[in-house]
């Protein structure tokens, strides 16, 4: 009988929790109101189990449930964050300020803001892949409108300093937008006191159902306004409009509450493993470099390069049986070498000798110890090969 294959790949997505599953199901079954019906049984109780969902993601990110607005994952909410905000703040100044190693919806979507007249600087992080104070208030300019920097980085796991970064940010009145779509639900995050004024966050990340996700956006200090960018029936307070997806919203609110409930006993236990893992291909391979920061990192990544080894061809090698995802594979379709891992300057060929590991909630020490016996082998493999 073939093995069961080893899911490594919590950074890409997790898997539902049966909880989040179950308190999921009546909404998909008898209790399938649409929640703007108000007034009637079934528009009512979809309506309330809306408002619960809102007031647990609030609780979880440091903000109050009106300041949450939901959207179809964090694609969806960065868009609405940096084409909403910046609409907005045109007149004060069309300068936006983020890093290299943001997640392509950030890029993407300031680099389509460049077409209309906004002006980005790409900081360069420092070989951590972190942004640092210093190098922001640096890039600062008195048409700054806009910061738009990672919480937690989605391929190497570089912990930005929030807390010091919204400090910089709220003394020169700027507004701090943070993809914080790898942070929450795996280290704390409190929106308010780090000073991000917009927030994104996906519940595919924290063991809630893929497509659903939401945009904290500030009401007081500061008071963010929002250009919406889906225009209908005037729903999230009219700046997402479209009928909400009740199922979806409910398993990310109770994918919160479960991630808040065990989020300093997952993260120490999946640390744990993560730094036995490292340890084990560190020790058990030659020319094993570990890939961004060694601490202030997500508990659950790990990201590896293997000299004179090619990433796809270890995936291949791998195949069924551990799933991780390669360094060289960006996060979306396309196949260019990772943009995190050049920002870094890590060579081109250590570049595409990377494997990223993504450690979960119900990763247990026998799937790392096995995990990293199949590593090691196919690593050897293909080096006995060439
Ligand atoms: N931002 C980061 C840091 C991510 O890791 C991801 C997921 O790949 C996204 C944004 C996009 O999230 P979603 O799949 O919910 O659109």
């Amino acid at each position: 009988m073939s093995e069961p294959a080893i899911y490594l790949d919590h950074l890409a997505t997790t898997p539902l929790d049966p909880r989040v599953l179950a308190a999921m199901r009546p909404t998909l079954e008898e209790r399938f109101g649409n929640a703007s019906s108000r007034g009637h049984r079934f528009g009512d109780e979809a309506h309330a189990a809306v408002e619960r969902a809102r007031a647990q993601v609030a609780a979880l990110v440091g903000a109050e449930p009106a300041e949450i607005v939901f959207t179809s994952g964090a694609t969806e909410a960065i868009n609405l964050a940096l084409k909403g905000a910046l609409e907005m703040l045109a007149s004060r100044g069309r300068h936006v300020v983020t890093s290299a190693v943001e997640h392509r919806a950030v890029l993407d979507t300031l680099a389509h803001l460049e077409t209309r007249g906004f002006e980005v600087t790409r900081l360069a992080p420092d070989a951590e892949g972190r942004v640092g104070p210093e190098a922001l208030a640096r890039a600062l300019r008195d048409d700054t409108a806009l910061v738009a920097l990672l919480w937690a980085n989605n391929e190497i796991g570089t912990l930005n300093p929030m807390a010091e970064l919204g400090r910089l940010c709220r003394e020169r009145g700027v507004l701090l937008f943070s993809d914080a779509t790898q942070a929450v639900g795996k280290v704390p995050v409190d929106a308010r006191a780090a000073g991000v004024g917009l927030l994104a966050l996906s519940a595919h990340k924290l063991y809630g159902p893929k497509g659903v996700g939401a945009l904290v956006v500030s009401r007081r200090e500061p008071r963010v306004r929002l250009a919406p960018q889906m225009h209908g029936g005037g729903h999230e307070r009219g700046l997402r409009s479209g009928t909400l997806n009740v199922p979806g919203i409910v398993g990310l609110g109770e994918a919160c509450a479960l991630a808040g409930a065990a989020l300093e006993d997952d993260a120490r236990r999946i640390a744990a493993l993560r730094d036995r893992l490292e340890a084990l291909l560190l020790e058990g391979l030659e020319g094993v470099e570990r890939n961004g920061p060694r601490a202030e990192r997500l508990p659950g990544c790990a990201n590896l390069s293997f000299a004179g080894a090619d990433a796809e061809d270890l995936l291949v090698r791998l195949g069924g049986r551990l799933a991780v995802s390669s360094g060289s594979a960006c996060s979306s379709a396309d196949l260019e070498p990772s943009h995190v891992l050049r920002a870094l300057g890590l060579a081109p060929g250590r570049v595409a000798s990377s494997l990223r590991f993504g450690l979960g909630r119900t990763t247990t020490a026998q799937e790392v110890e096995r995990a990293a016996a199949l590593v090691v082998e196919a690593v050897r493999a293909q080096r006995a090969a060439r």
